[in-house]
């Protein structure tokens, strides 16, 4: 499978970016590696943040680099380095993925808010360009972020690593945050769906032929409802609950849970008798088959590397079933989980992952407008912006819709 984004060169424009981010993450995280101390409520002060200078000459705590003078911002250091263990992410793992040699790949921006994104060479962790108010509102509910991680295990939402902001002297601050990439799997992903429970303008824009696996699909895109096993099922609703009124504390409004899927290699034979071309069979087949042997091979491992327990939305085992007309978003079953009767078409053995992303924007008089504007023209239960209560409601409720509890 092709991996995602292109390496980022000496010559792009980012490049010096992507460097200063490097120095700068491999001095934070070494220079907090060594304190050992339980988090102190100061620790989470907004002002708990600290500029370095960076001399191209090096200096007594930073090396000397090739690029011009920037200074470099970490933002409650303490309490992610206590949320990176938390997380159990080992500081020079994070390290090695962060700063090796091979630098980080750039997406091509998938947001529309302008956000860049890098993804580090092995997968794990995603970089992401943001504005100074999503910034405030992370730090502001980094408190409750903290408890309510600390305290759910299997919580949805977006697991932070660092917050940092780079200034190259005479230039503009760039802040960024480091997060975990939710499809790190050895499962690649076939489909993937960004889905928010509103439906205005909840279509990709892409012609149907372009639709591939890099394409993020969104709500009115779905043709599909998960059966999980009753224990996950139930699991499921009740995180979405905790993570929803957690959210809605806080005020954060348009996020997304966001669906990678991976059709396991058993549906190759399904497809092996319905109507396709030779070749493409014959390539299904092949494709089945090394995974197969790899699937094999790392059972037999044990513990093969990047296999991990199954988490809720890591890894997680499902049945996909087809809605043969509309989407399930249009599957008017309101609470209605268990008695789903759709009209049935393939079934197909999946593996999920999922996760709730983007959980960075309050309802701000930018979203309020947006709301006000929208309203002219759709329904206004129907557009993404719209209050914290409400977003949420309808959030947990299409959640309900496309989930359901398998026999
Ligand atoms: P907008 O505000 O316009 O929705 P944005 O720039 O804030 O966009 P996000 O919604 O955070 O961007 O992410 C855009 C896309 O990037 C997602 O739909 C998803 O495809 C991908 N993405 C974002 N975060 C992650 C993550 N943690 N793991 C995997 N993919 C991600
Ligand atoms: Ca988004
Ligand atoms: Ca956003």
């Amino acid at each position: 499978v092709k991996k995602p984004g292109g390496t980022i060169w000496k010559g792009n424009k980012n490049y010096d970016l992507m460097r200063s981010l490097q120095l700068g993450i491999r001095y934070s995280v070494g220079k907090h590696a060594v304190v050992c101390r339980e988090l102190r409520s100061g620790d989470f002060d907004p002002n708990e943040k600290f500029w370095t200078k960076f001399p191209p000459e090096g200096s007594k705590f930073t090396p000397s680099h090739q690029l011009a003078e920037f200074r470099w911002k970490d933002y409650c250091p303490m309490v992610f380095r206590q949320l990176r263990e938390l997380y159990k992410v080992d500081p020079t793992d994070y390290m090695m993925s962060m700063c090796g040699n091979g630098g980080l790949r750039e997406l091509s921006s998938p947001g529309k808010s302008g956000s860049f994104f890098y993804l580090t060479q092995d997968d794990r962790f995603i970089v992401k360009t943001v504005k100074k108010s999503e910034v405030k509102v992370l730090i502001k509910m980094l408190p409750s972020y903290y408890q309510h991680v600390s305290r759910y295990q299997n919580s949805l939402v977006t697991k932070f690593f660092g917050v940092h902001c780079v200034k190259p002297i005479g230039g503009q601050k760039t802040r960024f945050i480091v997060m975990a990439n939710l499809f790190c799997s050895e499962y690649p992903i076939h489909e993937r769906y960004d889905l928010k429970g509103s439906s205005y303008g909840r279509k990709t824009e892409k012609p149907e032929c372009e639709i591939d696996e890099s394409t993020t699909r969104k709500d009115l895109d779905l043709n599909l409802v998960f059966f999980l096993n009753k224990y996950w099922f139930r699991e499921l609703l009740r995180q979405i609950d905790l993570d929803c009124n957690f959210l809605e504390a806080e005020g954060i409004m348009d996020y997304s849970l966001l669906v990678g899927l991976h059709f396991r290699c058993d549906n190759v034979a399904r497809e092996l008798h319905s109507g396709k071309s030779e070749q493409y069979r014959i390539e299904k087949f092949l494709s089945g088959f090394h995974f197969l042997e790899a699937e094999f091979q790392n059972l037999n491992r044990g513990n093969g590397c990047r296999k991990r327990p199954v988490r809720l939305g890591a890894n997680m085992p499902a049945r996909a079933e087809r809605i043969t007309t509309g989407s399930a978003f249009d599957q008017c079953n309101p609470g209605g989980v268990n008695n789903f009767t759709p009209f049935r078409g393939e079934s197909y053995d999946v593996i999920l992952q999922f996760g709730i992303i983007d959980i960075l924007q309050d309802y701000d008089i930018s979203k309020k407008l947006e709301h006000a504007y929208k309203s002219l023209q759709a329904d206004p239960t129907s557009i993404s912006a719209v209050d914290p209560k409400l977003y949420s409601r309808r959030f947990r409720d299409f959640i309900a819709r496309i989930f359901a509890k398998d026999a």
